[in-house]
């Protein structure tokens, strides 16, 4: 395995969730693998007041829960004195300074500001590190989702940011985009000649995009219910994935032709608007269930949500495409939290025979579907009809599947190693452009100011179900069903 370029990384947010339970124990991932050179260092930053040891304790906890019977401790051992933890606060000139002061000598190295912090740090961060010179030729910047509440909020941040850091040292980071299931999607359609004739209006009825969470809100509430489902998730996760579904094929595999694609999608969306948005979209909110077998409280019981919240955790709508490959062919997605099951995944269900000449089984299920899972596993399967064995001819559904565990034993990297390494390679392959994120929130606003206006309140639905029945309703008057009710 070639290491990457020594690098310094600096983690705001260094003692948050996400730098603990994702950032840490991938960074660890790629030690192993021999990816980090002696040299780079890991400087976990946050306003707590952490000794070193302190701080390095607690990424070893981490690491070793997440990393379980793959920990190994030779190798820890190398990793551990590359970590170091400087405690900043973002609104404090001083503590920058400090951090100044420990990266000193060190201009040459690769430096990545990795911003796992609330977007509202995002402006005060990057204005002390170039108060202090720290942002050099080159350093980077990743920025976490969700980036902004709305597209004035996104603009003001990218332009904060953009005014320290050019476009092509900017991050955005949408992890989905990291996954493996993701990048094969786009190997399938761009290495091979099979699906681009089928690939669009008269062969494909529609598209179905699920992220289903079985989980609550878990600690996030107070951030959950100020943000909602539509811009945690739909904003920004469904929406990357409806472009890699309908981009056009790049005309080279540089960044930035793929970024140019996804954003032509993005502004071919069909705006959703007014009255529109009451018919094409469903808004939902969880009330007392069962997840996986146990008794669980209602969306407006969770610690710290208000209880008149009329904050949506599910979300299905309809979304169209005004592009010659995809008018007429409905892209219906959903997201909620509180489902019967952790399923993400994509269901493209192609057109039926014109003509059914052999005797078929009286089922949907047995249309030809491409079925791309990304969550529990990943996995492809491409569903066809065969024949029954036995006399006559009689035709039943069958499965084509790559299963990547058995396809390819080696281990798959997770999101967030890929993207780590790429951020530190300067790849922005897999990142989003400024325009993208601005073409996203462009359609996601009217959406919400629709249902304020007519003030749509989130329909109830029993945790541990599908969401609302509303949901089912919304794709049946087109004549379908959701994959998981057919
Ligand atoms: P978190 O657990 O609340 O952690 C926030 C971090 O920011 C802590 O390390 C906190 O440390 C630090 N912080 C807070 N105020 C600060 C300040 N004024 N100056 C410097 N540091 C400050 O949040 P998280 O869940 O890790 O999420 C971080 C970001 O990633 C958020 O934008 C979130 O939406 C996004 N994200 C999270 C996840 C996830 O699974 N958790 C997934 C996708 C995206 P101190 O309090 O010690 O300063």
């Amino acid at each position: 395995m070639k290491a990457l370029p020594t690098f310094d990384l600096v983690l705001f947010g260094g003692t948050g969730d996400l730098a603990m339970r994702k950032l840490l124990p991938a960074l660890f991932r790629r030690h192993i693998a021999g990816e980090i050179s002696t040299d780079s260092s890991i400087i976990g930053v946050a306003r707590s007041d952490l000794s070193r040891e302190e701080y390095l304790g607690q990424v070893e906890t981490t690491c070793r829960s997440h990393l379980k019977q793959d920990f190994d401790e030779a190798r820890w051992a190398e990793f551990a004195p590359k970590i170091r933890y400087q405690k900043v606060d973002a609104h404090a000139d001083q503590d920058f300074q400090a951090l100044a002061q420990s990266l000193l000598g060190r201009d040459s190295y690769v430096r990545v500001f990795f911003l796992s912090t609330a977007p509202d740090l995002f402006t005060a961060i990057c204005e002390g590190l170039a108060k202090h010179r720290l942002n050099t030729p080159i350093s980077r910047v990743v920025l976490e989702k969700p980036l902004g509440h709305d597209r004035a909020s996104a603009n003001a941040i990218n332009e904060s940011v953009g005014a320290i850091f050019t476009e092509d040292r900017v991050f955005r980071i949408d992890h989905y985009l990291g996954k493996e299931t993701v990048q094969n999607l786009l190997a399938l359609r761009f290495g091979n000649m099979l699906f681009e004739p089928l690939w669009g209006r008269g062969r494909i009825q529609n598209v179905q995009i699920t992220v289903a969470e079985d989980l609550g809100v878990e600690r996030r509430a107070e951030f959950y219910d100020r943000t909602g489902a539509l811009r945690d998730m739909v904003q920004n996760h469904l929406l990357q994935l409806l472009c890699i579904i309908a981009m056009e094929p790049p005309a080279s595999s540089d960044p930035a032709a793929m970024r140019d694609e996804k954003r032509k999608v993005l502004r071919a969306l069909k705006p959703l608007a007014g009255r529109d948005v009451l018919s094409k979209t469903v808004r939902g909110q969880y009330k007392a269930g069962a997840s996986n077998g146990e008794p669980v409280v209602g969306y407006l019981q969770e610690k710290g949500v208000p209880a008149s919240s009329t904050t949506e955790t599910f979300v299905a709508l309809k979304a169209e495409i005004d592009s010659w490959r995809w008018a007429g062919v409905p892209f219906y997605l959903r997201t909620g939290k509180r489902m019967q099951e952790r399923l993400s995944e994509i269901v493209i269900t192609f057109e039926d025979v014109p003509v059914a000449i052999y005797e078929r089984p009286d089922d949907a299920r047995a249309w030809n579907r491409l079925i791309i899972q990304l969550q529990p596993e990943e996995s492809i399967n491409l569903g066809v009809l065969a024949k029954s064995p036995g006399a006559g001819m009689r035709l039943k559904p069958v499965d084509l599947s790559l299963d990547f565990s058995e396809t390819f034993p080696e281990r798959q990297l997770d999101a967030y190693e890929r993207l780590l390494t790429d951020v530190i390679k300067g790849n922005l392959m897999l990142f989003m452009r400024r325009d993208e994120l601005d073409a996203a929130w462009q359609w996601i606003d009217p959406i919400r100011e629709a249902w304020e206006q007519h003030d749509e309140r989130p329909k109830s639905y029993t945790a541990g179900s599908w969401g609302p029945a509303a949901a089912s309703s919304m794709i049946s008057r087109d004549g379908f069903s959701w994959s998981n009710e057919l």
